[in-house]
């Protein structure tokens, strides 16, 4: 069994790069594991010459559209212990040379949603997944991971946990993760601090009719 350290730099979290990762070891049967830090994306893999070629050369060629690899350096390493492969605690210590992701636009999958009366996060305005979302606007250190994050304060519900828990989900490890169940707080205050309106639903209503109403007076 061949074993290898591939370091990845480039704009590599938030992106979806560690479920992406679990997956294609779990795929091609590599054991190992793969962790955030702050120079990027740090993983062990061991496996077969010919698995770790594969791996190797779709951890590139079919990583995720939205991240972007500078530098991949991989180097052979001792046999280690492992019976599977799993995603785990980032790590913050180094110095980080890793490039921030910026925010990304709602996703086409996260706007069907929203759209669609039947499903849960129906007009729900933090709705995100691993592919769409804040980021940059959203970390408060590196690497990005919910508790660095602006998002540490507000807990997930079951539903959102047992998303952010399942490989097969596009919310897997998605450090965003809310729905109405367990919704992020909003309120509506006026210059004075007055509150006017305090759910997000509410909120949004009224500011769309206060938006209307200085269009009219116009
Ligand atoms: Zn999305
Ligand atoms: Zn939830």
């Amino acid at each position: 069994m061949k074993w290898v350290h591939i370091h990845i730099e480039g704009m590599v979290q938030g992106v979806g790069f560690r479920p992406f990762v679990y997956k294609l070891a779990n795929w091609l049967n590599i054991k190992g594991w793969v962790c955030n830090g702050v120079a990027g994306v740090q993983i062990e893999a061991g496996g077969s010459p010919e698995q770790i070629e594969m791996f190797k050369y779709l951890l590139t060629d079919d990583a995720p559209v939205e991240s972007n690899i500078t530098h991949f350096y991989s180097e052979d390493i001792a046999e280690r212990n492992a019976e599977d492969f799993q995603i785990v605690e980032s790590d913050s210590t180094g110095s980080p040379t890793l490039l921030i992701t910026p925010d990304l636009g709602l996703c086409d999958h996260c706007r069907a949603e929203i759209s669609n009366s039947q499903n849960s996060r129906y007009n729900y305005p933090f709705t995100t997944c691993t592919h769409c979302g804040p980021r940059y606007s959203i970390m408060q250190a590196l690497p990005y991971d919910r508790p660095l994050t602006t998002m540490d304060e507000f807990k997930m519900c079951e539903s959102c946990q047992q998303e952010y828990n399942n490989p097969y989900d596009r919310r897997h490890f998605s450090q965003t993760n809310s729905c109405p169940a367990c919704t992020i707080p909003v309120r509506l205050l006026d210059n004075q601090g007055i509150e006017l309106a305090s759910t997000w639903n509410e909120a949004l209503n009224e500011l769309v009719r206060k938006l209307e109403a200085e269009r009219l007076l116009q």
